[in-house]
Order: structure tokens, then sequence, then C-alpha cells
């Protein structure tokens, strides 16, 4: 039945909606369904990320076809599916139209490790820029997939955020430093841009504390125990 992994897909959903990232009903995210590899559950198209039930949750093939469920498929299912098909590493994917992410993907600069959380990403963070369109087909899915490369986030120019990773914990964790780490870098550049910026082993140092299964299972748990703390 898997209810214990639909259940954090919930809780996932109303973190990553109660961070700010949920774009009424445009976001999405999907975890590899355990034990069968071609195919994932995902969130259903037409409510929002905090909305997911144990049975509106829908399950996918690598194809990007519905398998299960009576609700709808997200267009941009490619997004989950080509990457899935692309990682066998990667077990879970969130899209969303962050927007601190989304704002600073159109000032084309290269993310700053301002804080803490831009620290994360100070091995690279892709841009997908080959359209600021919908993925709504496997090759545009292939095309992110590609970009990516062997990342765990990425913007989607003008559009949004993707993260990639072996856990649902780990996806929402990337999420929610990256669109920090933009909000950040934005205040930053509307103040005039960065004048001070850690040394390079510091930030190394800190990638290496923040990027730890242990934080992201913590900071997952400490977050849920905030939803219900309303
Ligand atoms: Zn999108």
């Amino acid at each position: 039945m898997d209810e214990d992994l639909k259940r954090r897909m919930i809780e996932a959903g109303r973190i990553l909606e109660q961070a700010g990232q949920g774009d009424w009903t445009r976001g999405h995210l999907s975890v590899r369904v355990p034990g069968a590899a071609d195919r994932f559950y995902m969130k259903a198209s037409k409510i929002g990320l905090e909305e997911m039930t144990l049975d509106n949750i829908i399950t996918v093939g690598l194809d990007g076809e519905k398998i299960e469920g009576e609700h709808g498929r997200h267009n941009e299912v490619f997004i989950h599916s080509e990457l899935l098909r692309a990682r066998p590493d990667v077990n879970a994917v969130v899209h969303t139209h962050a927007p601190h992410a989304v704002s600073f993907s159109a000032l084309g600069k290269p993310l700053q490790a301002i804080g803490h959380p831009g620290a994360i990403f100070a091995e690279g963070l892709p841009v997908f820029s080959e359209t600021t369109e919908l993925i709504t087909t496997s090759e545009r899915g292939r095309a992110v997939a590609a970009a990516l490369g062997a990342h765990g986030a990425m913007l989607l120019q003008n559009h949004g955020l993707v993260t990639a990773a072996p856990t649902i914990e780990q996806a929402v964790y990337l999420a929610l430093s990256l669109e920090n780490a933009c909000m950040m870098q934005l205040w930053v550049e509307a103040a005039g841009g960065a004048k001070a910026l850690g040394k390079p082993d510091d930030i190394k140092a800190k990638r290496k504390h923040m990027f730890r299964e242990e934080m992201f299972k913590a900071t997952f748990a400490y977050l849920v125990r905030r939803l219900t703390r309303g």
C-alpha cells in the first residue's frame, strides 16, 4: 500500500505550500514506487499542493501515462517521468513556481552563497534556458533531465525550480533552501550586489554541514511539527 510514503508526500505538499511555493494548483511532486522502478506516485492536477490525500494521489508510468487514480495528471508530468528515467539514484522530484527562484532566474546571474542556503548549491546550479514554456512533452522532459545532469537542484528560467533526490525529505529540503538562497540574493542585488562573501573554504565547509542526510530528516520532521502547530 505504501501508505506511509504517501503520507510523507502529503506532508511534503503542505510544507511546500506553507513555505510559499504553492502557485495555486500548479506545483507538483512525485515519489518512485518502492519495488517498482518504472512507476511513481504523483500529486494530481487541479488541486493545491496542500490538498493531497491518500485517495487523490495518482500512479504514473515512466512514459508519462496514468496507471491508477481518478484524478487528472499534470501536463508537466514529463519533468518527473524523464528525470526518474534518467536518474536511477533519484526517487523523489519536486517542481514548483517558487516566486523568488523565478525572479532570481530572470537576473541571468550565478547564485552566490549569501547565507547558508546558498552554500548548499556551491557545487553548481544548472539553469534550463532552452524554453521558458511548460514542460509538456517527453522530449522537453529529457532536455530538463539532461540540463540537471548529476545535480540535485536546478532553475527553469522564468518558470520555476526542480529538485531531485533519493528521498522526498531531501527533495523538499533542497526546494526550500534554493528558494531562500534566491530570496537572499535578490535582496542583496537590490541593495547593489554582494560586496562581501565567505572564503571558498568556508563555503565548502558550510555545504558539507548543510548537505547531510541527518539534516534533511531533522528539517523535514521539524517542518511537519510546525504544520501541526498551524
Ligand atoms: Zn511548471
